[in-house]
């Protein structure tokens, strides 16, 4: 798997605001944010995207989940509730080859997505 931009933040090399981390995940605010809340949720376990959870332990698949949803409640974002996103590939728009669930709030979300 190619080096990105988000195993320099896991590491700590380049800086990002971190809203929660444990055992299993990282989230930190997203530098280009589509909403007033716009957090990224990471494994710590490097996954390049969500097609590959295919051959991951039903553990990591969920940790990454069950980290979302505890960053989203730190967030104050679960009583008016949140979009969450996870793109894959070329024509999910994906753009760092580094699995990340986007969470997304603060405002209404459109429906259906662009
Ligand atoms: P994707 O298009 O791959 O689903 O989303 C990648 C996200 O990473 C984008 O929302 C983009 O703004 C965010 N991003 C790209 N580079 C950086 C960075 O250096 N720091 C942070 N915090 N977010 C980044």
């Amino acid at each position: 798997m190619s080096e990105t931009i988000f195993d320099k933040i896991l590491r700590k090399e380049i800086p990002a605001e971190i809203v929660y981390e444990d055992e299993s995940a990282i989230s930190f605010k997203d530098i280009s944010p589509q909403a007033p809340v716009h957090v990224l949720v990471i494994p710590k376990v490097k996954v390049a995207g969500f097609a590959d959870f295919e051959s991951r332990s039903n553990e990591e698949v969920g940790a990454l989940f069950k980290a979302a949803a505890i960053t989203a409640r730190k967030l104050g974002l679960a009583d008016d509730g949140y979009r969450i996103v996870v793109n894959q590939g070329r024509n999910g728009q994906q753009t760092v080859d580094y699995i990340h669930i986007h969470i997304l709030g603060g405002r209404p979300m459109n429906w259906p997505p662009g």
